[in-house]
C-alpha cells in the first residue's frame, strides 16, 4: 500500500477509482495497464468480510485476462452445479453448467469475498495502480476538465486530488448516485437478507460438493454456498414484511427461527453451528436512471443492483469494469470519440441487469418454480437457461430466441393455471411493498 506523506496534500492521476471491491479493483487493473495514472481510493482495509460468495463460470474468463485466474483457483472450491429445492415438488432440481449452451464453461468458485478481493486489490496494485486503504472519499466537484475529489484517510488527515475522470464503483454506497439524487428503488422488486457462515453442514459427494443450493421457502429463499475451507454460507432472501416480523428478536434467534420453517433446510444443517454474527441487508433492489456524466462512470452496484438469486452481482461487476475501462480509456485518449464510447457503455452496463431482471422477478412464483424444477430442452430452452445462469450473456451468445421461447411457455403455463396466477401476482404486490423500518440494514 502507498503511504501518504504530506498530511493536506493535493495530488493529480487520469482515473480515481472510488471503492476497491471486485468492480474498482477490476477497472483500476486494466486503465493502469493501459497506461493511465490511476488512483484507487477504498474506505476499508482488505481483506475485509463482504457478502457475495458464489461466483458464476463466464467470471473464469475474466480472471484470466486480469492474470489472476491461478490465484482465484487457490482459494475457491468448484461450483459445477446450481441444485434447486422446492416444497411444493418431491424432486431436487440440479443445472450442471457443463449442459449450458456453451460447454466451455462447466464450473465456476465459491470464494471467502475477504479472500478473493484481496486478490483483486492486490493485483490491481501490481499492475501499476496506486492503491490507498483506509481512505473515504468525502467529495467530488466536477469542472471543465475533470474533478476534484476529497477524501479522508483512518487517521484523519485529509488529501485532494485533480483528476481527469472519476470511476465510481463505491457498491451500495451508491457515492455518486447518493449525491445526484439519480438512485431510484426498484418498484418492481424488494427483499432484505440476513446470512452467517456455518461448519459441519452437510455437503454433496464428489465433484458436487461445491454446488450452490437454493431452497424456496414460503417467505422467500436460502442459498447454502460451501466454501473451501469447509465453512458454509447460508443466508434468508426474504420479503420486507418478514424482515420487520422480527420485532426485538435477536437476529441470530431470527435466522435460526427462519431455518426452521424449511425442514429440507434443517435436516441438511443437523449437526452444524454457525461461526460467524448474523448480518442482515435491507432494501437491496435499487438502479441509478444513468450510467455515466461528463468525466465520470458508474460500475457494478454504483450502478444499480436487483437481487442475488443468481449470483450475478460480482460477474456484472466485473464484466462492467472491462467495458468501463474501454470507455474511459477511449474519452481520455480520443476524446473525439467519447461520446460513441460512453453510448456503447450505456447499453453494455445496462444489458446485464435487464437480461437478469425478468427472470429474478419472477423466480419466487409459483409457475416458474414449476419450470424450474421440471426443466425441458425444447428448442434448447434449458441449455439458454442454463447459459444465463453461468452468466454467459455478453458478445455473439445465441440463447436470445430459446429465452424467448422459455418466456413464451411461461406465459402459456401462467395462463393455464389463471387463478392461481393472479393470486400470486396480487401476493408478489404485497410482498414488494416498502415497510418502515423493514428496509434498513441490521446487524445482529
Ligand atoms: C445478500 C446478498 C447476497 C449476495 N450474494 C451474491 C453472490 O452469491 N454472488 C454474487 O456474485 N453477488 C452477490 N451479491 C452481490 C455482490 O455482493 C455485489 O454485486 C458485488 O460485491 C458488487 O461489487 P462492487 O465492486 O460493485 O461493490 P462492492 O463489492 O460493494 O465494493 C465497493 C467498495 O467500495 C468501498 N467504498 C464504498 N464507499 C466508499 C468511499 N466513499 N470511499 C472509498 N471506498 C468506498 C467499499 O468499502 C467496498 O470495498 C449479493 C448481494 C447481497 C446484498
Amino acid at each position: 500500500m502507498n503511504t501518504r506523506e504530506s498530511p493536506s496534500a493535493s495530488h493529480t492521476c487520469d482515473v480515481l477509482v472510488i471503492g476497491g471491491g471486485p468492480a474498482g479493483s477490476t477497472v483500476a487493473t486494466l486503465l493502469a495497464q493501459k497506461g493511465h495514472r490511476v488512483t484507487l481510493l477504498e474506505k476499508a482495509h482488505h481483506p475485509r468480510f463482504h457478502i457475495g460468495e458464489s461466483l458464476l463460470p463466464a467470471n473464469l474468463p475474466l480472471f484470466e485476462k486480469l492474470g489472476v485466474a491461478d490465484e482465484v483457483r487457490a482459494i475457491g472450491i468448484r461450483k459445477y452445479s446450481a441444485e434447486f429445492v422446492s416444497p411444493q415438488h418431491a424432486n431436487q432440481q440440479r443445472f450442471n453448467f457443463a449442459d449450458a449452451w456453451d460447454k466451455s464453461m462447466p464450473y465456476a468458485y465459491h470464494v471467502h469475498r475477504a479472500d478473493f478481493d484481496h486478490v483483486l486489490i492486490r493485483n490491481a496494485e501490481r499492475k501499476g495502480a496506486e492503491v490507498i486503504e483506509g481512505c473515504r472519499v468525502k467529495d467530488a466537484v466536477f469542472h471543465a476538465d475533470g474533478a476534484t475529489v476529497s477524501a479522508q484517510h483512518d487517521d484523519g488527515r485529509n488529501d485532494t486530488w485533480q483528476t481527469r475522470f472519476i470511476v465510481d464503483a463505491s457498491g451500495r454506497d451508491t457515492f455518486i448516485a447518493n449525491r445526484l439524487r439519480a438512485k431510484h428503488r426498484n418498484p418492481l422488486h424488494n427483499s432484505s437478507a440476513m446470512y452467517a457462515h456455518f461448519v459441519g453442514v452437510r455437503r454433496n459427494e464428489g465433484d458436487a460438493a461445491g454446488n450452490i443450493s437454493i431452497y424456496w421457502f414460503e417467505h422467500g429463499w436460502f442459498w447454502v454456498i460451501p466454501l473451501a475451507d469447509g465453512a458454509t454460507s447460508i443466508g434468508a432472501v426474504t420479503w420486507p414484511y418478514y424482515m420487520k416480523q422480527r420485532g426485538t428478536r435477536p437476529l441470530d434467534d431470527f435466522l435460526a427461527d427462519t431455518i426452521a420453517l424449511s425442514p429440507a433446510l434443517v435436516e441438511r444443517l443437523q449437526g452444524a453451528s454457525r461461526i460467524s454474527p448474523v448480518e442482515a441487508t435491507g432494501n437491496f433492489s435499487y438502479t441509478t436512471d444513468h450510467t455515466h456524466g461528463p468525466h465520470y462512470i458508474l460500475l457494478g452496484d454504483a450502478y444499480a443492483f436487483i437481487d442475488p438469486v443468481f449470483s450475478s452481482g460480482v460477474m456484472l461487476a466485473m464484466q462492467g469494469a472491462f467495458f468501463g475501462a474501454d470507455a474511459v480509456h477511449t474519452c481520455l485518449s480520443q476524446p473525439a470519440n467519447s461520446k460513441a464510447a460512453m453510448a456503447r457503455f450505456d447499453r453494455q452496463l445496462r444489458h446485464g441487469p435487464k437480461a437478469f431482471s425478468w427472470f429474478i422477478y419472477r423466480m419466487t412464483s409459483p409457475t416458474m418454480r414449476d419450470l424450474f424444477m421440471g426443466p425441458r430442452n425444447l428448442l434448447r430452452m434449458k441449455e439458454a437457461l442454463l447459459s444465463l445462469l453461468a452468466g454467459d450473456i455478453y458478445g455473439k451468445t445465441p440463447i436470445w430466441p430459446s429465452l424467448l421461447a422459455f418466456k413464451t411457455v411461461y406465459y402459456l403455463a401462467a395462463l393455464r393455471h389463471l387463478p392461481r396466477t393472479v393470486a400470486a401476482g396480487r401476493k408478489r404486490r404485497r410482498d414488494i411493498a416498502a415497510v418502515a423500518d423493514g428496509d434498513m440494514a441490521v446487524r445482529g
